[in-house]
């Protein structure tokens, strides 16, 4: 193991900190990661462009900005310790008793001093000649390490639309995941949203209650499904705290990792009545349900999945009293859950208010963002604020971010110019002892996240350990391992309910000009396939490897 102080001393230039591993990254999957490196003994150094831990839970400061999974299934399940203390407020916490949970994490297991905070990695270079990665910050710190793990999250690298005059706007502008972090009053102001995402939904249902009058901008309509969140009792916390081994059991069990499961019936062995009798009772109860938790075939075909589509159009019909409004929030071009389904409260019924426009932007698409507003060819309307709630570059896009260069001075955007290229979504060949925490062909991202996180990093941590116990410098893929694996991938895209769509999950995602190739970077084999796969992994001692 390296002692940083002392290697730091002993290396010719001395402004370069050795380390055992490096982290890129203090959200969810970095923080365990630093924790699991710690345990292992291992001299551990991560750096986190934020000022604070916490990732995405960090920089989505959002008003509304929450869980769509149950809280109790979200923390992290390692310590029985962590669980019993943490009390979740509400069924599908917000982003503020998030954050304040993750810093508890991060005191409780000290993780905090390994954290250089405030620093961006702009570089990491492996140097062959020492099996070494060696980073550079933005400010310039160098440092080097044998083990280089990413924990950049999926949706991280945030996007910006490219309007004519963006610049020019005088009023107060930021993408949702910037928002600013001393509180904005909105009272008596005219703000506008940009985007109908799932954080887009989220902002729009707060924002209605809080700004003078709103103005939503809206390209694509996307199918929405009631969160009933509530307050967690005194006795359901006492329950949560009594059944997390059954809940994490559970979440083991199922293809996304939530607490639902699919009903195994087909949507056509069943009656009508029955059948909406199920979409009415998943319709009312809390999170995923309507969307995993239905007949296991409405995911898997479009026939099967109509009745759902149509239940959910006449739900919106329902919940909105101008019937023309109504239309144009309704999805046309896909069936529900084809797309990942925003949450919402009371989403539809913000319509309704006085204060609420929708401008339609395939109608009137916006010509350019003036000095007091935007400008469509309806005419210009004038905001104080304008939310940018228009998406991520998706999966590979923090990792593009960072000019990653591996053996013979490959660049890993360049390997994966035209698709990521890995083995397990955890390593790529030309790139040793380099780790992608919930990195694109991972069945992380089609998770709920921290699932997948745990099982992610514990098998990282297990591979580095394997390596340092048997005294070895280098693992990386072997390349038919890569090969298989992107084959695999592949597959498994082509078969899934997402692809046929237009998203950030299909790769047709117009938040980001120019990467817009159909092409699925996650695994979508469900997670319990993909632990198998790296648990067999493993279990043949590393043998889809190189190791030396
Ligand atoms: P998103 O789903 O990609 O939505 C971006 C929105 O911005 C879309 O409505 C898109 O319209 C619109 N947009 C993009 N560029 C635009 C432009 N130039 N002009 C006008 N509109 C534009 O992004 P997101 O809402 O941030 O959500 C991303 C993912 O983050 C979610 O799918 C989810 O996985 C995660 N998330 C999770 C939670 C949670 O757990 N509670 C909350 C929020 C987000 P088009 O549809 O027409 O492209």
């Amino acid at each position: 193991m390296t002692d940083p102080k002392q290697d730091a001393a002993a290396t010719a230039d001395n402004t370069i900190q050795q380390y055992d591993a490096i982290v890129i990254g203090a959200g969810m999957a970095g923080m365990y990661q630093i924790y699991k490196f710690q345990e292992a003994g291992l001299s551990v150094r991560a750096f986190e462009t934020g000022s604070g831990v916490g990732g995405t839970w960090y920089w989505n400061r959002y008003p509304g900005c929450k869980f769509d999974s149950e809280s109790y299934s979200y923390g992290y399940s390692f310590s029985e310790e962590l669980l019993q203390e943490w009390n979740w407020k509400e069924h599908f916490s917000r982003q503020p008793d998030t954050e304040r949970y993750l810093n508890l994490v991060a005191d409780k297991f000290d993780i905090r001093k390994n954290i250089e905070f405030n620093s961006r990695i702009k570089s990491a270079k492996f140097d062959e000649s020492q099996n070494r990665w060696l980073i550079e910050t933005d400010a310039g710190i160098k440092a080097s390490a044998k083990y280089l793990v990413t924990g950049v999250g999926p949706l991280s690298a945030h996007t910006m639309p490219n309007y004519k005059g963006m610049d020019n706007f005088k009023g107060g502008s930021w993408h949702t995941a910037r928002w600013p972090k001393e509180k904005v009053d909105f009272t008596g102001k005219r703000v506008a949203v940009i985007g109908t995402g799932a954080t887009g939904v989220q902002v729009i249902q707060e924002m209605v209650n809080m700004a003078e009058h709103l103005t939503v901008y809206q390209r694509n309509p996307n199918w929405c499904a009631p969160l009933n969140n509530g307050l967690i009792t005194d006795q359901e916390q006492t329950d949560i705290k009594a059944s997390y081994p059954e809940i994490f059991d559970k979440c083991k069990q199922t293809h996304g990792g939530f607490i639902h499961s699919p009903d195994m019936r087909s949507v056509f062995d069943v009656t009508p009545e029955e059948r909406d009798a199920l979409y009415e009772k998943l319709y009312a109860e809390k999170g995923f349900g309507i969307w995993v938790g239905s007949f296991y075939d409405t995911q898997m075909t479009e026939e099967a999945n109509q009745s759902r589509t149509d239940f959910i159009a006449n739900k919106i019909r329902g919940r909105i009293n101008d019937p023309a409004l109504a239309e144009k929030l309704i999805p046309k071009d896909h069936g529900f859950g084809t797309k990942r389904v925003p949450l919402e409260t009371n989403y539809y019924e913000a319509y309704n208010q006085d204060n609420v426009d929708l401008v339609d932007l395939r109608e009137t698409p916006i010509e350019e963002v003036t000095a007091k507003g935007i400008k469509t060819k309806a005419g210009e309307l004038e905001f104080d604020y304008i939310i940018y709630a228009t998406g991520f570059d998706p999966v590979t896009g923090a990792l593009n971010r960072i000019d990653i260069t591996g053996r013979n001075d490959l660049k890993l955007k360049d390997k994966w110019s035209d698709g990521p290229l890995t083995y397990l979504g955890l390593q790529s060949v030309g790139f040793p002892n380099f780790f992608t925490l919930v990195g694109p062909h991972n069945a992380a991202t089609l998770c709920n996240i921290p699932r997948c996180i745990e099982q992610n990093v514990e098998w990282v941590t297990d591979l580095v350990g394997h390596m340092e116990k048997n005294d070895l410098k280098v693992v990386e893929p072997k390349p038919e391992s890569e090969k298989s694996w992107t084959e695999e991938v592949l597959a498994a895209g082509e078969v899934s309910p997402f692809m046929k769509v237009n998203s950030w999950l299909s790769g047709i995602n117009s938040n980001v000009p120019g990467k817009q190739e159909r092409s699925f970077q996650v695994y979508a084999g469900g997670a319990p396939k993909y632990r198998e796969y790296c648990d067999t992994e493993s279990g043949k001692n590393y043998d889809g490897f190189s190791i030396s």
